[in-house]
């Protein structure tokens, strides 16, 4: 591991002018240390700053502080009464420990799961090395994307925390050296690209201080599969929030994860549900939808159809 310094943030103002790398809960940035992946020479600790509040909104809707730990989300009254989309993602994530540790703003932030991203033996990765290549192209891509991707890169999104809060319409609160602002979740993240290691809207010096949720309908579930039941990413995942009345879909939100380049909204597959009899046949209809841009390779195929799958079981359950 390269060395550096440790300096702990007393004020978010205090972190922004810090000039270094944030650091919160740490179970990815670590990790990405002891690999070598990662070598800031300064670390700025934010786990002091007055950011782990969960607080009720005037609109019904909640505030969720970039502090607040995985674990406490999940298991918030107010999120498993009104956002139980959110908890089952975060519970299907990880492992207790890891969410007892891991914050919001940690897990907006999770850097891909690619062997080759992760391995600095390979020269040969465009998210590490900027015009270096994508070993994964021609290596071992099965648990990689096939929406979103580019010649660039085939790096799948690893969370699920940020597939249910994409279905919800998370709005993302950024403070940084230009001052405040905010962005939707789906302008939050970028398609690789040319560009893939440029992974979201942050500018240097930024810091996510919270995430808010706008009120949202009750017909919720998160499914993920995976290739065992825990401490597992996704090879496909689906998070709906739907509406249903007189048995036809009013309104719904579908983002889907493990086959993304990002977080992956699908407002294919919500247009070809919306105002639909809730059914399933249209359910399939949504599903393929969903993945019609779908651009698997030689060992990920089975993605395709799995995703499909996933979506229109995470659509009846939802519904009914
Ligand atoms: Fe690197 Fe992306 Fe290629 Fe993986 S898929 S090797 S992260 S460029």
């Amino acid at each position: 591991m390269n060395s550096f310094t440790l300096e702990r943030a007393q004020s978010v103002e205090k972190a922004i002018g810090a000039g270094g790398k944030f650091i919160a809960g740490g179970t990815t940035l670590v990790d990405l240390l002891k690999l070598g992946v990662e070598t800031p020479p300064r670390l700025v600790d934010i786990t002091r700053l007055p950011l782990a509040q969960l607080e009720e909104l005037p609109n019904g809707g909640l505030r969720v502080g970039a502090m607040v730990r995985n674990s406490d989300l999940a298991h918030h009254p107010l999120v498993l009464e009104r956002y139980p989309v959110l908890s089952l993602a975060l519970l299907s994530g990880a492992s207790p420990q890891l969410r007892n540790m891991a914050t919001t703003g940690g897990n907006l932030l999770q850097r891909t799961r690619c062997p080759y991203f992760r391995d600095p033996t390979y020269a040969n990765c465009n998210k590490r090395n900027p015009g270096a290549g994508c070993a994964a192209l021609e290596g071992h891509h099965r648990a990689m994307a096939v929406l979103g991707t580019s010649d660039h890169c085939i790096a799948t999104h690893p969370s699920d925390m940020c597939v249910a809060m994409t279905a919800l319409e998370a709005t993302i609160f950024i403070e940084g050296p230009k001052g405040k602002r905010s962005v939707s979740i789906d302008d939050f993240y970028k398609l690789p690209g040319e560009t893939p290691h440029i992974e979201n809207v942050l500018e240097p010096g930024e810091l996510i201080t919270h995430v808010e949720l706008p009120p949202a309908a009750k017909g919720q579930t998160y499914l993920k599969l995976r290739d065992r039941a825990s401490y597992e990413f996704a090879l496909a995942s689906a998070a709906v929030v739907a509406q249903v009345e007189g048995g036809h879909v009013r309104s719904v939100r579908i983002a889907l994860g493990g086959v993304g380049t990002r977080p992956w909204r699908s407002h294919e597959a919500e247009k070809a549900l919306a105002g639909k009899a809730a059914t399933p046949a249209n359910f399939k209809l949504a599903a393929e939808a969903a993945l019609k841009d779908a651009k698997p390779r030689e060992e990920n195929g089975f993605k395709v159809e799995l995703a499909r799958r996933c979506l229109a079981r995470a659509l009846k359950t939802a519904t009914a």
